[in-house]
Parts: structure tokens; C-alpha cells; sequence
């Protein structure tokens, strides 16, 4: 991937590189075959079957048994919102004492948020917690899930600040094993293409397959795998109680009303494709070079903690924390050295306010305002690692120097 600039970006888990690839599959949508694929002229009607091709290419890539359970949207977020209010909807319509959610306390806004909204409107949520290490505390959510009351469950696959992989497997069975009728919703955006993952495959035990046949509504963004910013997938498996969630033309089959985003659908599918062919090689990839700059920060950055070191983890990411260095001094003096990572998630960087994912991890609080996230892709390269090495542990020890929560001549934190 050409890189012009020389900067060192480590931040795929907030957006990805669109792959060449994927520029050229994209190209003839916008040049010539810019039809509106709801017309009547052969061209259009050519291009409707072009996009019911890419439905079924993606379908078959996630394991999915029908095309038309794959519902495009423009992103992650509007995702999570059809599941999470489109599933509520449909359940208490067919049964008024369907009002629950059970959730996480360390899911990405485009989820927590719209159950904080769902709360103050009257709906009841069960919030999960998390361990020191980021795994899902199973009593607390077996105790969540109540028979003929609970509408919806939704989880993430793997967290965006630390990676942390929950056991989708295990969590959808014990939800349909406690009452058929809950709908089980995740939150794949950061782990589709970075794990292996089967919509139809029912687990035969609890290990971390990725066989999500008791799965019934899964969101997605093209952003995050080399795709462009701006289309999503809901996938919707056939019989799920789902309300429409934008209203208008008969598009999507009436689930989500608007013109196609024909370029961007096309974009989505090679992406898919392209990932998806080469999951182990580039997890294998990924992981051994996180691996490194997590081996290499541990030894030479003194009193560094690795969020969720002991939890499985997505390949790409490594999440830290350190004492005695605000986030925003050493992500200033990076950034003017060409490294791009981020401090908490993408959405919460830019504020004070610490992550709350780290916070229900019970990360000490001294620990708390200096957290960085390193996402790698599958362009990222040894060099490139070794870059952002020198450059964080030259720029952690330039910013505790001048740090009164740092005593540099102890090398620890002033208590
Ligand atoms: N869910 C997770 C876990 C994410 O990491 C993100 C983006 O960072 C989203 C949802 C929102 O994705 P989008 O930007 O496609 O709306």
C-alpha cells in the first residue's frame, strides 16, 4: 500500500486503508454503470442483479444460508440501531412483556448509547459487567437473561479499545437455552474478518469457533476491513421479529428504504472477499507483529499495564496504560513524529473523560488518563513497528520528565 506521507497509522480498529482492490471492483459503478437499480431499462435491471450477486457472494462469505437475511445499511451505528430498536419493537409488539435489554458495560457508543436513550425511555436494561482482564462475568449475565421478559441481548464480538474477544458462542446458547424467544444481536465490527466466523454452524461446545448459528442479528461496517466509509450490513436471520427501520421505498425488501449505495455494496463485497480468503495468514501476520511492540513496550516503558493481556484478543490490537503520562501530551508529541494511535476509542479521544471500557475493567486510576490503543491492519509492517517503538518509548519518558505525577528519578509513579 503506498504510503507518500511515511507516516507510521496504527489506528485500523477507527478506519482501515481502502485496498486498491477495492478502488478498482468500485470503479465502473462510478464511471459508467450509474444507473438506479430500481429502473426498468435493461442497464438498471442488469445492475439490480449485480447487487443480488454481491448479496449472495456476501452471504456465502459470513456462512449465511439465505442473500436476502444480509440487509445493506450506511454503517456499524445505524446497524446496531435497526437490531437494537427494530428487534425491541417487533418483540413487544407481538408480546407487551418483552421490554428488556441485556447488554455490556463495555460496548461502543453506537450500542451503549442507544441503551442509555432505550432506559430513559422507560425500557429496562441489564448491564453486564467485565473482569480486571476484560472477560465478561457469565454470572452476572446469566442472572441478566429472565424468561419471557428479556426481548434482546446484544454483545459485541470484540472490544474496539482492547480487543478483548467475548464468547458469543457460549452467551447465544445460554440465551436460547434460557428462552427461544430472545433475539441475540452482536456487534461484529471489530472482529469480522479478524476471526473465523459461520452464521450457520452451531457450536458443539463452548470454544471460541465463531459458530454462530444461535446468532440472530449481526452489524458490521465496510470501513473497518479496506472497505470504504459508508456502508454497513445488518444481517437478519429469516424469521427474526424485526420492525422497519427507515421507512420509504420498497428497497431492502422494505427493511431499510433508500436508493442502493451501488458503488460502495460492490466496494463491501470484494473487501469481504479479499479478507476473508486470507484470515489465518493475515491473523497470523498481525499477531506476531503486535506481539512485538507488546513484548518490546513491556520491557522498555517501566510501569505499563497491557488491557486485557490475559483475555483472548483480536490479532491487531494492543490497548495500554501507563502512569505518569496524559494521554493527549504523548499522543501530540507522536503525532508530530508521523505515529498515528489513539488514546481510548476513536469517539472518546479528543476528551478527558476516561474510557469507560477501562473504567468497568477497574484499570487503577492513576493508570486511567494515559491509554493508548495500537490497531494494526494487515499492510502494517515490521519497520513500521519498530518506528512506533522508539518514537512511544523516547515520547513517554519526554512527557513523565515534566510529569508531578511521575518521580523520574525512582522511575514510578509519585503516589
Ligand atoms: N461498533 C464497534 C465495536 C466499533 O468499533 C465501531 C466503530 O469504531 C462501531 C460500532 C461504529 O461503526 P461505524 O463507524 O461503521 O458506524
Amino acid at each position: 500500500m503506498e504510503n507518500p506521507e511515511r507516516f507510521v497509522y496504527l489506528d485500523n480498529n477507527a478506519t482501515t486503508a481502502i485496498a486498491p482492490e477495492v478502488v478498482e471492483a468500485m470503479r465502473p459503478y462510478f464511471e459508467t454503470k450509474y444507473w438506479n437499480p430500481s429502473s426498468m431499462y435493461s442497464p438498471a435491471l442488469a445492475l439490480a442483479r449485480e447487487i443480488d450477486e454481491a448479496r449472495e457472494k456476501i452471504a456465502s462469505r459470513l456462512g449465511a444460508e439465505r442473500a436476502d437475511e444480509i440487509v445493506f445499511t450506511s454503517c456499524a451505528t445505524e446497524s446496531n440501531n435497526a437490531a437494537l430498536i427494530g428487534g425491541l419493537k417487533a418483540q413487544i409488539k407481538a408480546d407487551p412483556k418483552r421490554r428488556r435489554i441485556v447488554t455490556t458495560r463495555v460496548e461502543h457508543p453506537a450500542v451503549l448509547e442507544v441503551c442509555k436513550s432505550l432506559e430513559k425511555e422507560g425500557f429496562g436494561v441489564d448491564w453486564v459487567g467485565v473482569d480486571r482482564d476484560g472477560n465478561l462475568n457469565l454470572r452476572e449475565y446469566v442472572r441478566a437473561l429472565r424468561p419471557g421478559e428479556t426481548a434482546l441481548v446484544s454483545v459485541m464480538r470484540a472490544n474496539n479499545e482492547t480487543g478483548v474477544v467475548f464468547p458469543i458462542e457460549r452467551l447465544a446458547r445460554i440465551a436460547k437455552e434460557t428462552d427461544p424467544k430472545i433475539i441475540f444481536h452482536v456487534d461484529a465490527t471489530q472482529s469480522i474478518t479478524k476471526a473465523p466466523m459461520n452464521l450457520s454452524a452451531t457450536p458443539s461446545d463452548d470454544s471460541l469457533s465463531g459458530a454462530f448459528g444461535n446468532v440472530d442479528l449481526l452489524s458490521f461496517s465496510g470501513h473497518k476491513i479496506h472497505a470504504p466509509k459508508g456502508i454497513g450490513v445488518l444481517y437478519a436471520r429469516r424469521g427474526t421479529p424485526l420492525s422497519r427501520f427507515m421507512i420509504g421505498g420498497h428497497q431492502e425488501k422494505g427493511r431499510r428504504a433508500g436508493t442502493e449505495n451501488v458503488p460502495y455494496i460492490m466496494g463491501l463485497a470484494a473487501a469481504l472477499d479479499l479478507e476473508t480468503a486470507a484470515i489465518e495468514e493475515n491473523a497470523a501476520k498481525m499477531a506476531a507483529l503486535r506481539d512485538r511492540l507488546q513484548t518490546a513496550l513491556e520491557e522498555r516503558v517501566p510501569c505499563l499495564i497491557v488491557n486485557g493481556k490475559n483475555a483472548p484478543r483480536t490479532p491487531n490490537t494492543l490497548n495500554v496504560a501507563i502512569y505518569g503520562a496524559e494521554g493527549e501530551a504523548v499522543l501530540a508529541l507522536l503525532s508530530a513524529r508521523g505515529i498515528c494511535v489513539s488514546s481510548g476509542s476513536a469517539c472518546t479521544s479528543g476528551s478527558l473523560e476516561p474510557s469507560h471500557v477501562l473504567s468497568a475493567m477497574q484499570v487503577p486510576a492513576g493508570a486511567l488518563q494515559g491509554n493508548f490503543r495500537f490497531s494494526l491492519s494487515r499492510y502494517s509492517t515490521e519497520e513500521e513497528i519498530d518506528l512506533a517503538i522508539e518514537a512511544f518509548v523516547d515520547v513517554v519518558a519526554i512527557v513523565r520528565r515534566t510529569s508531578s505525577k511521575w518521580d523520574d528519578a525512582k522511575g514510578e509513579p509519585i503516589a
